[in-house]
């Protein structure tokens, strides 16, 4: 229902005006006022939807009427129509800066009076629904705001118990290396108040050691701005009690998607490791003696093959099986028998050395893996042992037996190279022993005196191959994992016999090192590689690095840094060009004296690389306490490696290690697309095998550095 009010101080123009204001529609409700200043008051507490009023009139005018009306609040929207019989511009002026909307003139034209009127009125009620409108947005505009304030409240809350409650340690912490936050997992593990935690360096959180490695990771995420793949690690709470997680460590954002810290997330499995490590030790050993089964037995020897390929070190392989061990069992029965097996396993396990290994492979069968054997007669002695140790089981339970065994003997590199022929020899060896009287031991190879004619006349080879320079280098590609370019080149041995060709260091390197030669021989390789690589350029004219392998022999006299820097000085070869090559057997009694050696090494410039890393029993402690700058992942883990198969899990546990330390990481032995993709996302740094380049002539090197290697192609066979 619309209301005009009319203002007029004549009573004919205030009739003829509502007459005419009524008609507009059905329902209008007029009000007329003779006096402004009445209509002013009625004005203050009503509100009209359209005005019409005289210009000239007492007290007055229409002018000051409109601005004193505009001055009453929610009267500025209101309409007001001002009649006027003045032409002159300057009382329209007035009108319209105190706020009127439209004018009519007198005499008034009644249509026009009506029309415009109407119009007035229409844009009024739309004015008044837009109004409402818009109003009614607002508030639930609020409302809606509210509630999402609140459920974000909520949310928010929700979440911080979630990761309150959840069994995961996290905690963030900035470029700074301070802790920005951490959950009350990780709080109550480290024996602090959560409250307290925010602000403080993470040494704080984890402890001093754990810090520096949580720090050093948090390096690679920031600079990276990538997540590290999880990784295995063990925490120390404390409680003092060790326990292993799953850790992750991945960037963390502002809003303008800028890396500003690292979040952090370690879930305990270490029951998980339990139960995996139980499963583990069923399937490798032999329930009724609890001694190594063949499978470990086999993975021992594959290790020990490793690390001997140097020929650093020999050792041997017994297998024994007793004599007449079916009479035990029938005679006492097999309660008896089982009691008489573990005795004798008892037994021997006293005769062996800390890194020897005992096996029971089969019924009455036993095989001793006798590590650090320096020739056949230390193997001799121990099988005479192993003799006397079952003759000593005689009389077992009072029962008239004799027990006794036939030993079989192998010894490594001499009979063999591979797990499998050193068992099938030693096996055949112990048939032998066994054919003739039993209780003996024979060796693989009876004929000892052979053998040592067979040694001698390879010292006088070797000895000749070094006087006619019949030793060449080989080298093979090092690649960078994040170019795909050549760096560099490892330098390999090989030996070109009149008569036989180029023969693998394998055949010849073990006796080099028994009789010595090896001093020389690797003298000679250092320069010959300096000399060669003090040549190479790549195509953007960058020189390339060289890895010379050192044999443990050459820092047994503490002389390798002088020799290192002599070649150095002869060749001008830049030491920083240059990477040794050192293995675990390096440290063979002394470790303090080799490190000192490696840290003069190190201060030349020349680069240290612990090369078969991960098949020592130490190589834990030696990454960490011997000054090198990287580790090279041995081949036996890259060469078979399957997805999720143990390997993996020590491939990634060795770049994590290497991240930790700061070291870089190459790993060798890689000869399909899929392991060098494995290693790149993993975030190993370098690769070397045969997928890149298999060990080829300088020649041929020279020539690839040219060209480079095509590293996403399948295996180039630049030469054999
Ligand atoms: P290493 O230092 O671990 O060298 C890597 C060996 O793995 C080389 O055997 C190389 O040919 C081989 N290899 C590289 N990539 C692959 C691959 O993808 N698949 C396979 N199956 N094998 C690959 P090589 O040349 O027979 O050398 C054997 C060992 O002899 C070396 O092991 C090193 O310990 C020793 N050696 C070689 N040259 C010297 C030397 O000048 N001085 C000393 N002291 N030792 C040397
Ligand atoms: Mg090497
Ligand atoms: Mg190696």
């Amino acid at each position: 229902m619309s209301v005009i009010v009319i203002v007029d101080d004549r009573v004919t123009n205030r009739n003829i005006f509502a007459k005419l204001a009524a008609s507009i529609e059905a329902g209008i409700v007029v009000r007329t006022f003779g006096d402004p200043v009445e209509a002013l008051g009625w004005l203050a507490g009503n509100t009209p939807d359209l005005i019409i009023t005289d210009y000239k009139m007492p007290h007055l005018d229409g002018a000051e009427f409109i601005r004193r009306f505009r001055e009453i609040p929610k009267a500025v929207d209101i309409p007001v129509v001002v009649i006027t019989v003045y032409e002159e511009r300057s009382f329209r002026l007035r009108a319209l800066e105190a706020g009127a909307t439209d004018f009519l003139h007198s005499p008034v034209d009644h249509h026009e009076f009506v029309t415009r009127a109407r119009n007035l009125l229409k844009l009024r009620h739309q004015q008044i629904l837009l109004e409402s409108r818009a109003s009614s947005l607002e508030k639930k505009l609020e409302h809606s705001e509210r509630t999402r304030a609140t459920a974000m409240r909520d949310s928010r809350e929700q979440l911080a118990q979630v990761i309150d409650t959840v069994p995961v340690m996290i905690s963030a912490a900035n470029a700074e290396g301070r802790v920005l936050f951490a959950n009350r997992q990780q709080a109550a593990f480290a024996g602090i108040d959560v409250a307290a935690i925010t602000g403080a360096p993470l040494a704080e959180l984890f402890g001093a050691e754990h810090g520096a490695r949580n720090r050093s990771l948090d390096r690679v995420v920031l600079e990276t701005a990538k997540a590290l793949p999880p990784f295995e690690e063990e925490i120390v709470g404390r409680d003092g009690e060790a326990r292993v997680f799953l850790t992750t460590k991945s960037p963390l954002r502002d809003a303008a998607d800028v890396v500003t810290g690292v979040l952090t997330s370690s879930l305990d499995i270490s029951d998980r490791k339990k139960i995996e490590a139980h499963l583990r030790h069923l399937a490798h050993h032999d329930p009724l003696t609890d001694l190594p089964n063949r499978t470990l037995l086999r993975d021992r020897l594959r290790r020990m093959i490793v690390r001997a390929r140097r020929g650093d070190q020999q050792f041997a392989l017994h297998m024994i099986d007793l004599d007449g061990f079916k009479s035990v069992n029938d005679l006492l029965g097999h309660a008896a028998g089982d009691r008489f097996i573990q005795l004798v396993s008892s037994r021997l396990a006293d005769t062996i050395r800390e890194h020897d290994t005992l096996a029971r492979i089969g019924g009455d069968e036993f095989a001793i893996l006798q590590t650090s054997v320096t020739n056949s007669e230390d193997a001799a002695e121990f099988a005479r042992r192993i003799l006397e140790t079952v003759s000593e089981c005689s009389g077992f339970e009072g029962a008239p037996l004799r027990a006794a065994a036939s030993v079989g003997v192998a010894m490594h590199p001499a009979d063999g190279l591979t797990p499998s022929t050193l068992i099938n020899n030693a096996d055949f060896a112990m048939y032998r022993a066994k054919a003739g009287r039993g209780d003996s031991f024979c060796f693989y190879e009876a004929d000892t005196h052979a053998r040592a004619r067979r040694d001698m006349a390879l010292d006088s080879d070797l000895r000749r191959a070094l006087e006619r320079g019949e030793f060449v280098l080989y080298y093979q590609p090092q690649i960078d994992l994040s170019t795909g370019a050549i760096f560099g080149a490892e330098a390999l041995l090989r030996w070109n016999k009149p008569g036989e060709g180029v023969v693998a260091p394998g055949a010849f390197l073990g006796r080099a090192e028994e009789n010595g030669l090896i001093v020389p021989i690797n003298e000679w390789v250092l320069r010959e590689a300096c000399r060669e690589a003090k040549g190479w350029r790549d195509a953007s004219g960058e020189p390339l690095c060289v890895s010379v392998n050192m044999s443990p022999i050459q820092f047994q006299k503490h002389n390798a840094p002088l020799l290192v820097a002599r070649i150095l000085g002869e060749t001008g070869l830049d030491p920083r060009r240059l990477d040794i090559e050192i293995t675990e057997g390096i440290v063979v009694t002394d470790f303090d004296a080799v490190a000192s050696d490696l840290r003069r090494l190190l201060d030349l410039g020349v680069r240290i690389s612990i090369d078969d890393f991960g098949t020592g029993y130490s190589s834990l402690t030696y990454a960490s306490r011997l000054p090198v700058s990287r580790l090279k992942i041995d081949q036996s883990f890259v060469r078979n490696f399957r997805p999720e198969s143990h390997d993996e899990a020590i491939i990634r546990t060795i770049v994590t290690l290497a991240r930790s330390l700061d070291l870089r990481v190459i790993a060798e032995g890689v000869e399909t697309v899929a392991q060098m993709e494995f290693l790149r996302s993993e975030g190993c740094d370098e690769a070397q095998g045969y997928y890149f380049g298999r060990p080829m002539p300088a020649e041929n090197f020279r020539q690839l550095i040219q060209t480079g290697v095509s590293v996403e192609r399948s295996p180039r066979r630049a030469s054999a």
